[in-house]
């Protein structure tokens, strides 16, 4: 299916979700407590950093750091709480906008509209959304574990049992912000990985894409912001390469390696494949590299390890 008929279809489930979503969220404004508001801010650092920035992105898709089998399994589990889908469809997508960054192909580029990159390929992608054949050749580590592909099936039934949960121990308003306005603010700074860091920011590295470097975005994702770092090494586990380049999801992984449960951390090397070169501008004096090879191939090659 190409990416015009892919446009024309709306996801109706996917968007009568999104419409009851947005307005649960505004309601929550509206029924504001301290309670409620502290849980949302738990969840969503257990589903957006845990479950998305470490579990989903840095683990299963790039493969960043090697944790006990367990360990994976609950930070994928984290993941489904932020409601993007189950692990084989978000990996699938996520890999192939790496190899088709911002090219025909890519399945949120900004350069098919700012609308599509950020929220048009969730309603409207429909083809990505059904045709798993097309994904299949994405993920065969995942699809070969039967927790993946049930979890892939299933994956909205944890946010299922959490909105149970809280309105059974809190209440609605526990339901509205914990689940609704968490949610949808977590979709939104994802989102905003797809399509404002391919369009605001800065470049530190010659890519060959659009990716940019953004504070903002970092503060948002938990660390996914410095996504031009990451397009540059994308098998890093850390994306925050200088000390003010705030990323709590490496954090996060750094603490996994004290409590002896996050091991072969792959980091950036920027060894005679990426080379430092000074910037011509004077106002970006940060150092930007020169890929002496395809992007692609840096990608295995970055394999400092902690
Ligand atoms: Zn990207
Ligand atoms: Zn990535």
């Amino acid at each position: 299916m190409n990416l015009a008929e892919d446009q024309n279809q709306v996801n109706w489930i996917t968007t009568i979700a999104m419409v009851i979503f947005h307005i649960g969220a505004i309601a929550a404004l509206f029924n504001f407590a301290w309670g409620p508001f502290w849980v949302a801010v738990v969840l969503w650092w257990v589903s957006g950093s845990l479950g998305i920035g470490m579990g989903y992105h840095r683990l299963l898709t790039h493969r960043g750091y090697k944790t006990p089998r367990w360990v994976e399994y609950f930070l994928t589990l984290c993941g489904t709480l932020a409601l993007e889908g189950g692990p084989i469809f978000w990996v699938g997508v996520h890999r192939i906008h790496h190899q088709l960054t911002d090219r025909p192909g890519d399945p949120h580029s900004p350069r098919d509209g700012k609308w599509w990159s950020h929220m048009g390929w969730v309603l409207m992608g429909k083809g990505l959304h059904r045709d798993t054949r097309e994904l299949a050749a994405y993920v065969p580590d995942l699809r070969k574990d039967r927790f993946y592909v049930l979890l892939s099936q299933w994956h909205w039934v944890p946010e299922v049992v959490l909105a149970v949960a809280l309105l059974a121990f809190g209440g609605w308003k526990y339901v509205l912000w914990g689940v609704f306005l968490r949610t949808t603010v977590g979709l939104h700074a994802t989102w905003l990985v797809n399509s404002a860091t391919h369009l605001w920011g800065s470049q530190r590295f010659a890519t060959g894409d659009d990716s940019r470097n953004n504070f903002l975005i970092a503060l948002l994702t938990f660390g996914e912001g410095w996504h031009n770092n990451h397009h540059a090494h994308p098998s890093s586990a850390r994306h925050g390469l200088k000390w003010w380049e705030i990323d709590l999801n490496w954090y996060g992984i750094q603490l996994l390696r004290r409590l002896g449960l996050a091991k072969q951390i792959k980091l950036p090397r920027l060894d005679s494949r990426i080379k430092l070169a000074v910037s011509p501008t004077p106002s970006a004096r940060m150092p930007v590299a020169t890929a002496t090879g395809p992007i692609s191939d840096i990608e295995g090659r970055t394999g400092a390890h902690l």
